[in-house]
């Protein structure tokens, strides 16, 4: 009997989140027996795909398993539900996981009482001293580390102070349980959670947090390439935040006639963004000059190319290897992609916004500023790196159209919003297999010695792999962005 209404009610709940996976486009794939790693399951969503996994180490033992798979369904109807999330920050920590497990798991344990499942979840809510190594910890992480065992473990609720730092930190720790415990799931609002973040600001957080309306990504390229050149992209599908969505209808009248939404989920379609107008080429920048013992000296070159004439700096042309008259070895600077200032805006044409060239603005200054300093460094790290006298200096980015979309919005990138759309939309523009092949085409003419990866932080692990994969023979540096190189603040 019992096994049944166990049963029953998992059944139930895999229902609702096979529906909805349904109903949002995402794609479900669940393995309940054959995963492994240190966790008991794993619930995460990644391009529009939902991955539950229950540990196989579980197998032996079916009453843990199926706790553990209530709640990573419950987690799973969370995401599916769209309740809003937090973003994350640059410098990712594991209190920001912690802080949202807080929100998610409270949410599972509404649908465990919801669902009269209290009893099943026994072998995941044991009672202990947890918290040993919370002690010296900053209070604010310490307040989510009690509040995370204690919405983890609900049995903890009736034997708070069993949890090192409970009674100290009692007062926070209260009012955050009080919060959750008055959430309404019917409502869509993160209010509970604004409210959370800011109780943790008052305890020494200083991490900027933003609340954020969950929204799954659709992406698709349009394919309309008739008479256009087959490595252009002429049209892209998204999903939009509403908050993005409301400001580039409200920023752009001509835009907004470019994106059509469509279906439930506000997905748009953005013409002509992608397309060979819109493409920041990729320039010849300047001369490194090596001279035995010497500081090696970065030289700007005597005169800009006149498609470059907008441009802050000398820009050439980067012939091909077989037309140049001189034959000088190159490094290669990689960036991601242009945004604001890398494009001119245009009073009254067809056009709005005009390509100049790549790393205009402070990314171009600082570039400009400590790229000696940087060869210097590498230089200095491996002794037999540069052999030629002279290198000229390359500036690309791998995915040279404005995946910022700054173009519709306006917006900076200091905004976690804007800069995970930038994020995801590059991402699906560079898993474009023709973006890649012009991307490979393109370094694989430049015939660089060294290639410096400065993409921004969350970008650069694709382009250290593409480069890993396709050109072995180069040696290969990561560096931080550019735009972050003023006052000394290079990271290797
Ligand atoms: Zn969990």
């Amino acid at each position: 009997m019992r096994e049944n209404n166990i049963n029953k009610n998992i059944n139930n709940m895999l229902n609702q989140v096979e529906e909805l996976s349904e109903r949002y486009n995402v794609k479900l794939e669940k393995n309940f027996s054959e995963y492994s790693t240190g966790n008991l399951g794993t619930t995460s969503l990644e391009d529009n795909r939902l991955f539950i996994s229950v540990s196989s180490k579980l197998s032996s033992n079916q009453e843990k398993k199926n706790a553990v798979i209530i709640h990573e369904l419950g987690e799973a109807l969370y995401i599916l539900n769209k309740f809003p999330i937090i973003t994350r920050s640059l410098e990712y920590c594991e209190y920001e996981q912690k802080l949202f497990e807080i929100f998610t798991h409270n949410y599972i344990n509404h649908l465990v009482d919801l669902y009269n499942l209290r009893e099943f979840m026994n072998p995941i809510n044991s009672k202990r001293d947890y918290g040993k190594d919370n002690k010296n910890l900053e209070s604010w992480k310490r307040i989510i580390n009690i509040c995370w065992i204690i919405i983890a473990h609900p049995i903890m609720l009736e034997n708070k102070d069993l949890v090192e730092g409970y009674n100290e930190l009692r007062s926070e720790v209260d009012k955050i349980l009080n919060i959750l415990s008055k959430v309404k799931y019917k409502r869509k609002s993160g209010s509970y959670m604004m409210d959370t973040i800011n109780i943790l600001k008052e305890n020494g957080m200083s991490k900027d947090i933003e609340v954020v309306e969950q929204n799954f990504y659709k992406i698709e390229f349009v394919n309309d390439t008739i008479g256009k050149e087959k490595n252009v992209v002429t049209g892209f599908n998204i999903g939009l935040s509403e908050k993005v969505y409301n400001t580039i209808k409200e920023n752009d009248k001509k835009y907004y006639e470019n994106i059509t939404i469509s279906d439930n989920f506000k997905r748009i379609i953005v013409k002509d963004l992608f397309s060979k107008e819109m493409e920041v080429k990729d320039v010849y920048r300047y001369n490194i000059d090596f001279e035995d013992g010497c500081y090696p000296k970065l030289i700007s070159l005597d005169s800009k190319d006149e498609c470059y004439v907008e441009s802050n700096f000398n820009d050439q042309i980067i012939e091909k290897e077989e037309n140049s008259i001189e034959d000088i070895k190159s490094i290669v600077l990689v960036l991601e992609s242009p945004h604001k200032y890398e494009y001119i805006k245009l009073q009254n044409e067809e056009i709005e916004y005009k390509p100049i060239s790549p790393a205009q603005g402070t990314t171009g200054k600082n570039i400009e500023n400590n790229l000696d300093i940087i060869i210097s460094e590498l230089l200095y790290r491996y002794k037999h790196i540069f052999k030629e006298k002279t290198y000229k200096i390359i500036i690309c980015n791998p995915v040279p159209y404005q995946t910022s979309l700054y173009c519709l919005h306006g917006k900076g990138l200091k905004s976690k919003i804007y800069s995970n759309l930038r994020n995801e939309i590059w991402k699906a523009i560079f898993k474009q297999r023709d973006i890649k092949e012009n991307f490979k085409k393109r370094i694989r003419d430049y015939k660089p010695e060294l290639i410096i990866n400065a993409c921004t932080i969350e970008l650069q692990p694709y382009i250290d792999k593409f480069i890993k994969d396709n050109f072995q023979d180069v040696k290969l540096v990561k560096i931080n962005h550019p735009a972050a190189w003023g006052n000394f603040n290079v990271k290797y």
